[in-house]
């Protein structure tokens, strides 16, 4: 009995439960039966419960380790590709539904293929894992961040207006460029910014900040760029 009750209850409330148990074995042990075959009754009971508790520990730990593995990228701990449209596109009904904006970074080594060129392919997973680190180190608990291509990552911002995410883009690329990766070689990171409008679905809102991150690219990378909605797009009168 004990042993399903771990199985089935979640862990704490199994506890408890089994607690229970054995404090009623014990005090029944020991007024129908002599002390030493109560003794003998409540220890084998308890180490039942122990150790049973000791193995659900053990598989919880490894279940909980298939599912990182199988959401995160192994190198970076990024979380990979598969679970970013389901995120997006919450972030899009929030602003739908109750107008929360959202925002997504769009980051791209610039010139990775260089360091992997010069430096060697190790070299360049070490900047890979490096970058990222600073990354987590900057980000708010909430932000989430994907591993969206060899070295392009995507940060996705609940919560934010327009003007904090491009604050926080130009934190992230300063302090990538300040810091010492490879001695004497600096690296650097162009961003493209877009913000989650009502209209759009979760592929559309990717390719704004594919666009923007394309134009900081082209106008001359480590910088960042905010995708321009065409609502805010005003002709000027003849
Ligand atoms: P740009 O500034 O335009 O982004 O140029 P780039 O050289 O960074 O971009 P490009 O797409 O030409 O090269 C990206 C390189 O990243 C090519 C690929 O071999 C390398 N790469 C992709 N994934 C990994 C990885 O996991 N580890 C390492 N070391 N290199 C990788
Ligand atoms: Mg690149
Ligand atoms: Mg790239």
């Amino acid at each position: 009995m004990v042993i399903s009750i771990i199985y089935i209850l979640p862990f704490r409330s199994s506890l408890t439960f089994n607690g229970i148990i054995l404090a009623i074995v014990t005090f029944e042990a020991f007024i129908k039966t002599d002390s030493a075959s109560a003794i003998r009754a409540s220890v084998a009971l308890a180490l039942t419960i122990i150790i049973s508790g000791l193995i659900i520990l053990h598989i919880n730990r490894l279940k909980q380790n298939l599912i990182n593995e199988s959401i995160r990228d192994p190198m970076t701990n990024a979380f990979n590709r598969r679970q970013l449209g389901s995120h997006l596109s919450s972030c899009l009904a929030q602003k739908q539904r109750n107008d929360i904006d959202s925002g997504i970074l769009m980051l791209d080594i610039d010139h990775f293929k260089k360091i992997n060129d010069t430096f060697g392919h190790s070299t360049g997973d070490m900047v890979l894992k490096r970058v990222t680190q600073l990354l987590f180190k900057h980000i708010r608990e909430t932000d989430l961040l994907f591993r969206v291509g060899g070295e392009e990552f995507l940060l996705l911002m609940h919560n934010i207006d327009s003007h904090k995410a491009k604050q926080v883009a130009e934190k992230i690329r300063k302090i990538i460029e300040k810091e010492v990766i490879i001695d004497n070689y600096p690296i650097t990171v162009s961003i493209g910014i877009s913000m989650a409008l009502a209209h759009i679905d979760d592929d559309n809102w990717m390719r704004h900040a594919d666009h923007a991150l394309y134009d900081a690219k082209e106008s001359g990378r480590n910088q960042i760029k905010m995708h321009q909605p065409l609502s805010n797009y005003c002709p000027t009168k003849a």
